[in-house]
């Protein structure tokens, strides 16, 4: 049904304010996430089924994942062999790619504001290196991330495992926990 056209005008300039207000009070926090995420009721736990697969780095993604499951968060991981209840799956290989990781969210896009019914996490052995322990878990948690629906981050002057490349750290820091807790109320 169509409003009148007077109302309409009203509403809509009504709109327009809200959304510009809406752009100047969170810019900055939207830019952190990549608009999907996983199902979840505000107060309940996000808990999540993940697998390992691959030969290479399996401690490390191990700890990776542990080290969000760890944090003041709604997180709550459990680990599985079965793929056909694997929701975030993790891959750690060696890929011909130049990347050092890379998620796959299903079944959105990386941008897409939907709903993961499961994710991809590879980690790249050929690029990290097989000896760069460090790096390795630094990746998967990022990945992580990622399958958790962050972005990168682009705010300065904070600490983040969503910065890409070499970190003096390689677990989650208050940055992307205040992220996570944002997006899993
Ligand atoms: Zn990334």
């Amino acid at each position: 049904m169509k409003a009148p056209f007077r109302t309409l005008v009203r509403t809509r300039a009504w709109v327009v304010i809200l959304v510009v207000g809406l752009l100047f009070s969170s810019t900055i926090a939207f830019a952190d996430f990549l608009g999907g995420g996983w199902p979840h009721t505000t107060g309940s736990n996000v808990d999540l089924w993940y697998m390992r697969n691959g030969p290479d780095y399996q401690g490390e993604i191990g700890s990776a994942v542990i080290s969000w499951y760890s944090t003041p968060t709604k997180l709550y991981f459990h680990e599985t062999t079965n793929y056909s209840v694997a929701q975030m799956v993790y891959y750690g290989q060696s890929s011909t790619q130049s990347w050092w990781g890379l998620t796959v969210p299903h079944p959105c896009t990386t941008t897409g504001n939907c709903t993961y019914n499961w994710t991809e996490e590879y980690v790249n052995s050929r690029t990290i290196g097989q000896n760069n322990s460090f790096r390795a878990q630094k990746v998967a948690a990022h990945e992580t991330g990622h399958g958790l629906g962050l972005a990168h981050t682009t705010a300065s002057g904070v600490t983040s495992i969503m910065f890409q490349g070499d970190l003096g750290y390689n677990t989650p820091q208050s940055y992307d926990i205040s992220n996570i807790n944002t997006l899993y109320p």
